[in-house]
C-alpha cells in the first residue's frame, strides 16, 4: 500500500462496462504490461498499471492529484471502511 486512502471499485472483477467507462474518463490511465492485461480491446481500469487486485475487486493507486478526486466521486467506487 502507498499510504493513501485507496478507493475500491464496487463493480467487482467482471463489471467490464463500468471499468471501461471509468478508464475512459481518467487522465491517469497507463496500460499494464502485456501479460497482466485481461480485456480484449479498449481501455479499462482492469488493464491499468495503477490497479491492484483485491479478493473481490481492485483498488486504484493512481497518482493522487490526477485520480483520487475523480475516483472517489464516481458512484462505481466506494471508499474502504
Ligand atoms: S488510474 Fe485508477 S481510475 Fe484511472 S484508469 Fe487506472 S485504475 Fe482506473
Amino acid at each position: 500500500m502507498d499510504g493513501r486512502d485507496a478507493a475500491e471499485f464496487s463493480g467487482g472483477k467482471e463489471d467490464w462496462a463500468r471499468a471501461a467507462a471509468e478508464a475512459e474518463r481518467c487522465a491517469a490511465f497507463v496500460p499494464d504490461v502485456e501479460e497482466e492485461l485481461v480485456v480484449a480491446e479498449g481501455r479499462s481500469c482492469y488493464d491499468c498499471r495503477y490497479r491492484r487486485w483485491s479478493a473481490t475487486s481492485f483498488t486504484c493507486h493512481g497518482p493522487a492529484n490526477a485520480v483520487a478526486p475523480s475516483v472517489s466521486a464516481h458512484p462505481a467506487v466506494a471508499k474502504r471502511p
